[in-house]
């Protein structure tokens, strides 16, 4: 699997629709400070469910959207499509190559989309989980983050080797599971207390 594309339109410095491509070997983005380096890596961030307008350097999610400059209005919304080489199917969706893509308004609407179709985020992250490549995975790796995992708890570390090992998807099933035990284990107590009442 592979990063084959990037397309961009009114996302952040972007006001026009852009392409990025990328073949074999190492890609460098290269441009005088401010150009609009690390909002590219933004974009993939974004685009792979990152809510939290702060990791992407905004105030709010609105943010990201084009804000317009002296010679350009601003525009109505952002828009962000990786595409990714799947013909190795570590990703668990049946083509070979697959995209996602997000778009937000500035009404605060938003959509997700898989291969064209639209989807939940939900879905999105259940597909790059335990792929490294997730909003959370160690595939971008931002300023200033190689210091933050040296010195953060152990239980965050613990979190990255979770996802190297490919356990991170396990541990979500079994909250899921557990959270319905517990939710089952209650209503058990209250129709052991109706039955008592009844008796
Ligand atoms: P450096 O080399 O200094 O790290 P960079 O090339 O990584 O810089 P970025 O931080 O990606 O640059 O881009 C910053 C630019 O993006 C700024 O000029 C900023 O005004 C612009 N920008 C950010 N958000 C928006 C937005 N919503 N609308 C328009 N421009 C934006």
């Amino acid at each position: 699997m592979y990063l084959k594309s990037i397309e961009i339109q009114g996302f952040k410095s972007f006001a026009n629709k852009i392409l990025f491509e990328f073949h074999n070997g190492i890609t460098g983005i290269v441009g005088p400070n401010g150009s609009g380096k690390s909002n590219v890596a933004d974009a993939v961030r974004w685009v792979l469910g990152e809510q939290r307008a702060k990791q992407l350097r905004g105030g709010s999610m609105q943010d990201v959207i084009f804000a317009g400059t002296e010679l350009r209005k601003p525009q109505g919304f952002a828009y962000v499509a990786i595409t990714l080489d799947n013909s190795d199917h570590q990703l668990a969706i049946d083509y070979d190559e697959v995209t996602v893509s997000r778009r937000l308004y500035r009404s605060g609407e938003s959509e997700y989309k898989i291969n064209g179709s639209t989807c939940r985020l939900k879905d999105i992250s259940e597909l790059f989980y335990d792929t490294g490549i997730g909003k959370e995975g160690y595939s971008i790796i931002g300023q200033g983050q190689i210091d933050k995992i040296l010195s953060g708890k152990p239980e965050e570390r613990r979190e990255l080797f979770d996802e190297a090992a490919g356990i991170v998807k396990f541990k979500r099933r079994k909250a899921i599971a557990q959270k319905k035990l517990e939710d089952e284990k209650q209503n058990l107590v209250r129709v052991s207390d109706i039955l008592s009442e009844l008796e």
